[in-house]
């Protein structure tokens, strides 16, 4: 394919994205298919001469869009959303048609510039506290990883490295990976587990609160108790927005435990920190100021599509003394006046990002993106409050942002268990549960950035419809 065949096919499949974006409604949630269902579907080895365009714009709708599950669709109300939206599309395009690999500044300085400009433009957005940002002259800056896993690893190994680095250097040969304690709550994700594993470190649970929250007191006792067992504790995530039943960890409390045992202090509020371009927010993250790192994915909330990940770190240096190595062939000669930010992540390789950034907080600015946080906040309060006025049913929590958890009040968790799958079998609407201390529920979350007051509407009345199904059948 040469320019004017991409330039028609481009036009073309413009056209398909604003149909299927536009029509979506009009597909079923979740797809029918059963697994194996593609194979058959294509033959069995890549052609020998070139198919066409046209051939492979006829299989999308035949082959790939009868496996799509429509995360998209104001039907979709499962996990967490993923966010999407015109300007964050275009500058995905933009991105790969620049394909360059911004591993240093050499590599592609607008890479890297716009990166380093568009996390302060960010986190001012976001009101993050000043040290994060690399225009306030500190040791601060942000970077864009691919997934908040990848920044709860990245800022794990670094806090091991910064511990182990300043145990010898005081003479104490004791330590090593496997006496260093991280803590998290009960409710954070399943990504911090993962990551204490891939350190190769022991990670400790703290019990979360009736309000799902990790505390400090709780906190604190776990690690006295590591310390007397002559254990080393080093790292400690708390969540905003957890993903179970989108709970909040007391990040001052947690802060000064932190503070205290001289522990790196992670925030992961993948999902919920897109809510603070919104001021009437921020309370949820009141004591910020005392973590070491924090991270939300724009790319679940924020209207920019994955990957997309913001992660800012108040020293950047004790990321980059964690994963420095310097060959020959990516030295160059303005090293250390802009970041290089392979030193920041895991991989070596990185995409042009920022762009999304840019054209996604351009398009909408700061009132556009409020709007977008304040209208799927009042849709949740609208089921929420469906919830309430049927005395059959029960909320887990008070909603807070775009999660609804609810479940049918005097029935065990396998007649809940019953609704759900109903729910998901009839095809209208899509969730997914969750369990907390033995309590299972049912968990709706606004997810489609086009969810109106008349799609949860309908998602309340296929609840209802599958309720009554479901108590009949019991
Ligand atoms: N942390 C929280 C609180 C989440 O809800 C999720 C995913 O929903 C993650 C981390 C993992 O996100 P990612 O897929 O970006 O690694």
């Amino acid at each position: 394919m040469e320019g004017e065949e991409f330039r028609t096919a481009a036009r073309e499949m413009a056209d398909y994205i604003v149909d299927y974006l536009t029509n979506i409604r009009q597909r079923r949630v979740l797809p029918e298919v059963q697994p194996g269902y593609l194979r058959p579907l294509l033959p069995s080895a890549a052609p020998d001469t070139p198919d066409t365009w046209q051939d492979i714009m006829a299989d999308i709708e035949r082959v790939i869009m009868p496996g799509v599950t429509h995360w998209h669709s104001p039907q979709f109300h499962a996990y967490f959303p993923t966010a999407n939206s015109y300007p964050a599309i275009l500058a995905d395009m933009l991105s790969d048609a620049i394909g360059c690999i911004g591993f240093t500044w050499i590599s592609s300085p607008a890479c890297t510039e716009l990166e380093v400009v568009m996390m302060d433009w960010l986190g001012q957005l976001l009101g993050l506290p000043q040290h994060f940002l690399a225009a306030s002259g500190g040791k601060g800056g942000g970077v864009i990883q691919g997934t908040a896993s990848e920044a709860t690893l990245v800022a794990m190994l670094s806090a091991r490295t910064k511990t182990l680095r300043q145990r010898q250097q005081q003479g104490d040969t004791h330590t090593n990976h496997s006496t260093l304690v991280a803590y998290t709550s009960d409710q954070a994700h399943s990504s911090v587990e993962r990551a204490g594993m891939l350190a190769g470190v022991l990670l400790r649970q703290v019990p979360s609160d009736q309000e799902f929250a990790m505390r400090g007191p709780a906190l604190r006792d776990m690690v006295k108790a590591d310390i007397e067992k002559g254990l080393v504790p080093f790292f400690v995530v708390g969540t905003t927005g957890a993903t179970p039943a989108c709970s909040f960890d007391n990040l001052r409390e947690i802060g000064e435990v932190a503070k205290e045992f001289s522990m790196w202090f992670h925030v992961d509020a993948a999902y919920a920190g897109s809510a603070l371009v919104c001021e009437e927010f921020r309370y949820l993250v009141d004591g910020l100021e005392l973590a070491t790192s924090f991270n939300f994915n724009p790319h679940k909330w924020l209207l920019v599509t994955f990957d997309c990940s913001a992660m800012w770190i108040k020293d950047a240096n004790e990321v980059v003394d964690a994963f420095n190595v310097d060959p020959l062939y990516l030295k160059h000669d303005q090293q250390g006046q802009m970041p290089d930010y392979r030193h920041w992540q895991i991989p070596l390789g990185r995409r042009f990002r920022s762009l999304k950034l840019w054209f996604v907080m351009r398009m909408y600015g700061r009132e556009g993106l409020q709007a977008h946080i304040r209208h799927q906040v009042a849709l949740a309060h609208q089921f929420e409050d469906y919830v309430k006025q049927d005395s059959r049913f029960e909320l887990i929590l008070p909603v807070t942002l775009g999660l609804v958890c609810f479940r049918l009040k005097n029935e065990n968790s396998e007649v809940n268990e019953a609704l759900l799958k109903n729910i998901n079998a009839g095809g209208v609407i899509h969730l997914v549960p969750a369990k907390i201390k033995d309590v299972y529920f049912l968990r709706f979350a606004v997810c489609s950035r086009m969810t109106q007051p008349e799609d949860v509407e309908k998602a309340w009345r296929e609840v209802l419809r599958q309720t009554q199904l479901t108590l009949e059948k019991k």
